[in-house]
């Protein structure tokens, strides 16, 4: 084994208290996603080592790539903490490399190395300038960076840094509950909760047969994309059905989108604190429609007092639309199949919606007992990276 990725932390290093905890949580997350792989973890309190099979190292990567609460990572030569050594393998890892200027940082880490920091730079400095031509040094903007930290026994060389996608591990923070639907948004706005930390479940909402199992899958799958950046996510998924067919039946059309979010939010709230949540994360952006105006979000936001996080609340379309297609729900979400908010449209949905009007309406129907109906009949499935199965959380 001579080289090794070399994990640092960023963000989570300034949460003093907690450092145990999300360290922990950074390891427990990276020996899960690397299970498959040869991998032997450490952890320190600076950083963690994954040692590596040369063959899946890009694989490595690409999964690395997607765990929150990384901020860089690099691939570093390990070398034992001798002179000789230091010098040969600088020359040799540089010698490969194409650049004009560069620079060496050394960090004696070991103070009983006989060289000092400064020293060393200066020695493997002159030692590149005299085996390579054509480069100088630049010790503000050079092409090429040289790491050098020397240990008590080992010392680590390395010149790429890799950005980590940032964030905090997931499970550093309790549990939000995704509204997800089929659309662009809210696999977004999810993949942002879970950025700073949030474990995260799903809730589909599915009005079969005004929607399809094609519909259903479609959800599926886009949680399965989630699950790359967390070990699985319990998709819930509700019977909306009768709800939604009493909603149009009984209650004026301009108001049916308006008392349609309301009782998806009612049943949030249950599903939430049935399952030890603490928030509601759903894709609602300002301004998109009619049932996102301000007025609308606050009407509808009235019938609980759970936290609503909306991550893409303040994001552009086009903003939103980046992002879907770096975390690859893109495709899958402009898939044209229905969605239970776009099959029973009304012709001009209330912009400006009043909450006494939606209470009105809303006493035209025994909504309570179907909501406690509709709670009662959850199918929850188990989604991972790898499989989906039906779970029986009772
Ligand atoms: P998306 O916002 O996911 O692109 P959309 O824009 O069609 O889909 P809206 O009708 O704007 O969805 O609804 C706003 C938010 O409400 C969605 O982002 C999602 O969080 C939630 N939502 C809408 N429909 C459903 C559903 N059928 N099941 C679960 N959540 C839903
Ligand atoms: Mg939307």
């Amino acid at each position: 084994m001579d080289r090794v990725i070399l994990i640092k932390y960023g963000e989570l290093s300034t949460k003093k208290g907690n450092r145990n905890f999300f360290i922990n949580t950074l390891y427990n997350n990276l020996v899960n996603k690397l299970k498959k792989y040869d991998v032997v973890i450490k952890k320190d309190r600076a950083r963690m080592y994954v040692t590596f099979n040369d063959k899946q190292l890009e694989e490595i990567k690409k999964v690395i790539d997607n765990i929150f609460g990384i901020h860089m990572y690099h691939i570093a030569y390990i070398i034992e903490s001798k002179e000789e050594d230091i010098k040969n393998k600088v020359l040799e890892i540089v010698t490969k490399e194409k650049f004009k200027s560069f620079k060496v940082e050394t960090k004696r880490c070991d103070k009983n190395f006989s060289i000092h920091s400064q020293d060393m730079n200066q020695l493997l400095g002159g030692l590149i300038l005299k085996n390579i031509k054509g480069v100088k040094v630049d010790v503000h903007c050079p092409e090429l960076l040289v790491k050098v930290e020397i240990r008590e026994k080992k010392t680590f060389v390395y010149l790429n840094a890799f950005a980590g996608s940032g964030g905090y591990p997931v499970g550093t923070q309790s549990k939000g509950m995704l509204m997800l639907s089929g659309g662009i948004d809210s696999p977004v706005a999810g993949y942002l909760a879970m950025k700073r930390g949030v474990t995260l479940e799903a809730v589909y909402f599915e009005a079969i047969p005004h929607t399809s199992l094609d519909a259903r899958n479609k959800v599926i799958s886009l949680t399965k994309k989630l699950s790359k950046f967390t070990n699985y996510i319990n998709l819930h998924i509700v019977n909306f059905t009768p709800i939604q067919e009493a909603i149009y039946k009984n209650c004026r059309e301009d108001y049916c989108i308006t008392i349609m979010r309301r009782m998806m939010y009612r049943i949030m709230e249950i599903i939430v604190r049935k399952h030890g949540g603490k928030v509601i994360v759903n894709g609602e952006s300002i301004g998109q429609v009619a049932s996102q105006t301000l007025t609308s979000m606050a009407v509808i936001n009235s019938v609980t007092n759970i936290p609503v996080i909306r991550p893409v609340a303040c994001l552009d379309k086009l903003e939103i639309i980046d992002l879907a297609r770096k975390i690859d729900t893109f495709d899958i979400s402009i898939l044209p199949y229905e969605d239970c908010c776009t099959v029973f449209v009304p012709k001009h949905p209330v912009i400006n919606p009043r909450e006494d009007v939606a209470l009105v309406e809303e006493e035209k129907f025994d909504y309570q007992a179907m909501i406690l109906e509709a709670v009662e009949n959850i199918n929850t499935i188990k989604v991972s990276e790898e499989e989906s199965e039906f779970v029986d959380l009772l």
